[in-house]
């Protein structure tokens, strides 16, 4: 019987229910669910070694039987060891398998295997390190260039490369998968149509270039990177345009008094950037079609005169505006400093879920007596009501999705919407994460910053480092001492942070301290960093809760604990904490043993201040999964595009979408601008529901 797409995996031959049940469980339900299940990497099988003429290190395929194989008993709990030998007719090599107990009840000594695996010179001989063993009958497996992919559930890479190459011998896909991207741009690229990339993928031919393969950069590849981005670029594309035919109710007055306003209002003068993003933002606002902004800005780069301008113009215009903060600490920070510089023009309110006055400010907020109203999520739920909502500022929120802006949105009749993150994205990272939003970067700091001195120590060194903090104690610093969350769950040998906060206390004695974390109860936490701020405890000692936002300009000393086990962006947020008076501010970093990339993780964070530098160096080495939580944003995962190794093509794919949206027939895109839609919309509604 022939198969399709759709053809459920269960009715495939040599798939029992149990395997079935297996692939279901991991989300295999379907052909086409397998089409897309791609190779980790690819060997390359296609010459067979001799085993006498070994010279050098290196992947090698033999064709040979196996001897002697026996269990080693190894002390060390969890590791089982198989070793035995290989014979070819030109030689033997002893093999050596690790953590493989199934092993001998799956090879038979004395059959011919096609072994593949890595060989190395120890100790004066060749040894074969837990290579593959492939029953040589089954030519499949010889002389090409095989794919190894990740298992599923507990199919192996052999069990599936034998049922993909099934299914793509059965499968005619120039007819069941005709490539849906239009041809003008497949050809602008030079790439191959979809059911190319995918026989190019799973088998690949034998002149293909195996490097290319292993670096996911063959023709096949690519055509997949390119179509995986044009999708998500073309949804976020037509979400954009939604949002862009919209217009608001709401206008505003730019002119000549306005900006008289301005100048007498303003502390300072403001940097080049902040001038630049200022201008962009008041465009957007004098736009009939309502702002989606984010403002990307380096830690202490003056996000919050920004959006104070914004806010004014608001305001000036007859509207009222609202600015909401992560926390209660920081609201009232905020609403400390809009006070000041504001307060004496309009009346500014602060809700957050603690203040007992709540029902009063509702009552005002929904007169519009109050026109700037400063808080956490409280400003978001069901009872505030606006009169006249123009504008709504989020700040430090670099994980705000598509759900919190239509909440938004809704609360008055389309707001503006300016969004504002210290994190500081990468480019190709913001396109994707927040492919639908406006992007303005703040790239300079207010002038008169003392550079942040940064040491990076190992364990050995740490009485030293305390030793000096005391001495700086005794000169009337302030200081953070920073602790990793320890997930309990992962069996790391790091003391606890009561551990040790409580042995650095005592050695601390005389100078006032704190411990804050996670778990300390909300009031506790907010009342401890405030005695902090108001100088009375000296030493706060913390997990990263103090990561965001928190502005106590007198601490002027940072030191992080195991500082291996943060990454590279964390790092550069928590030494963002100091450097914001008038004392020099210095950051010790403190690391156990270092793996590969802590090594250079903490070379890079000893190496510059620069935010952008450090974002994208941490996307380099960590990849960009938890640097954004983007599961929480509501976005795809890609299958086969990185979106830091490929950004080119995530900007040819950006560009495309664009054109492709202007012009659809002109690309002959229709039915797949169709299809998108009905796939932002689902997107959208499932993350607005939420
Ligand atoms: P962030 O971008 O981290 O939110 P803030 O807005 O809190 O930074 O600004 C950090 C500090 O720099 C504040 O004390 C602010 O008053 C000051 N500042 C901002 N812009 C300027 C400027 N143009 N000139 C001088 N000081 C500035
Ligand atoms: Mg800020």
């Amino acid at each position: 019987m022939p198969i399709d797409l759709h053809t459920p995996l269960a009715e495939l031959k040599g798939i029992g229910p149990a395997r079935s049940r297996a692939l279901a469980a991991a989300g295999f339900e379907r052909v086409l669910d397998l089409l897309f299940h791609l190779p980790l990497r690819y060997e390359d099988r296609r010459r067979v070694a001799k085993i006498a003429e070994l010279s050098t290190d290196g992947s090698y395929t033999f064709e040979g039987t196996l001897r002697n194989l026996r269990d080693i008993r190894v002390r060390r709990r969890g590791l089982t060891l198989v070793r035995g030998w290989l014979d070819d007719e030109t030689g033997s090599l002893p093999v050596v398998w690790f953590n493989r107990p199934y092993l001998r009840s799956q090879v038979v000594e004395g059959d011919l295997y096609l072994v593949h695996g890595a060989v190395r010179r120890r100790g004066g001989r060749w040894e074969l390190g837990n290579p593959t063993c492939e029953s040589a009958s089954a030519a499949l497996h010889g002389g090409r260039i095989v794919p190894v992919y990740p298992s599923i559930g507990k199919m192996g890479s052999i069990g599936l490369r034998h049922l993909l190459d099934k299914v793509l011998g059965q499968l005619d896909l120039e007819r069941t998968l005709p490539d849906r991207l239009p041809e003008a741009l497949l050809e602008r690229h030079d790439l191959v149509r979809l059911p190319t990339a995918l026989h190019e993928v799973h088998a690949p031919p034998d002149g293909a270039d195996v490097d290319r393969l292993n670096a996911r950069r063959s023709t096949g590849h690519l055509r997949l990177i390119y179509g995986e981005f044009l999708e998500l670029q073309l949804e976020l594309a037509l979400l954009r345009a939604r949002e862009v035919r919209v217009e608001k109710d709401h206008r505003y007055t730019i002119d000549n008094r306005l900006r008289e306003v301005v100048r007498g209002l303003m502390p300072f003068r403001l940097t080049g950037a902040q001038k630049r993003v200022v201008k962009e933002i008041v465009d957007d606002l004098a736009s009939p079609h309502p702002m989606l902004r984010l403002v990307q800005g380096d830690v202490g780069s003056g996000k919050t005169i920004v959006a104070a301008l914004a806010l004014v113009v608001a305001i000036e215009s007859g509207l009222q505006g609202c600015f909401m903060a992560p926390t209660e600490l920081l609201a009232e920070q905020h609403y400390r400093t809009f006070g000041e510089l504001l307060g004496r023009r309009y009346r500014i309110g602060l809700l957050t879920g603690s203040r007992s006055q709540a029902s009063a400010l509702r009552r005002d907020l929904a007169k519009g007596r109050i026109q700037l109203v400063i808080g956490t999520h409280a400003l978001i739920q069901e009872s505030v009501d606006f009169r006249r909502l123009g504008l709504a500022v989020i700040d430090e929120q670099h994980r705000f999705g598509v759900a919190q802006r239509e909440v938004l949105q809704r609360k008055g009749d389309r707001p503006d919407i300016l969004v504002m993150t210290a994190t500081p994205i990468p480019r190709s990272l913001a396109l994707t994460v927040y492919g639908d939003l406006a992007l303005s970067v703040i790239d300079e700091l207010p002038p008169g910053r003392t550079p942040i001195t940064t040491r990076v120590v190992e364990e050995s060194e740490r009485a030293d480092v305390y030793s000096w903090l005391r001495k700086e104690l005794e000169k009337g610093a302030q200081a953070y001492v920073v602790f990793p969350l320890i997930d309990e769950s992962e069996r790391v040998r790091a003391k606890s942070i009561e551990a040790m906060g409580k042995r650095l206390r005592g050695f601390l004695q005389g100078h006032a301290s704190a411990i804050v974390h996670g778990r300390s109860p909300l009031e506790e936490r907010d009342e401890l960093l405030r005695r902090f701020a108001a100088g009375d405890i000296r030493v706060l000692i913390a997990t990263t809760i103090i990561e965001v936002g928190i502005d106590v300009p007198t601490a002027s000393i940072m030191i992080i604990e195991s500082a291996e086990r943060f990454g590279l962006s964390q790092l550069h947020q928590l030494r963002g904490r100091i450097g914001r008076g008038r004392a020099k501010s210095t950051c010790v970093a403190i690391h156990g043993t270092l793996s590969e990339s802590g090594e250079r993780r903490m070379e890079m964070f000893g190496a510059t201040t620069d935010g952008f530098r450090i974002a994208e160096a941490d996307l380099d080495i960590r990849g960009p999964g938890d640097l954004l939580g983007t599961k929480q944003a509501g976005l795809p995962t890609f299958r086969v595009a990185n979106i830091v190794a490929d950004r080119v093509w995530l900007e040819r794919a950006r560009a495309d979408a664009c054109e492709v949206i202007e012009r659809p027939e002109e690309f002959g895109a229709e039915s797949l601008l169709d299809r998108m839609s009905a796939r932002a919309t689902d997107r959208y509604e499932r993350f607005a529901g939420g």
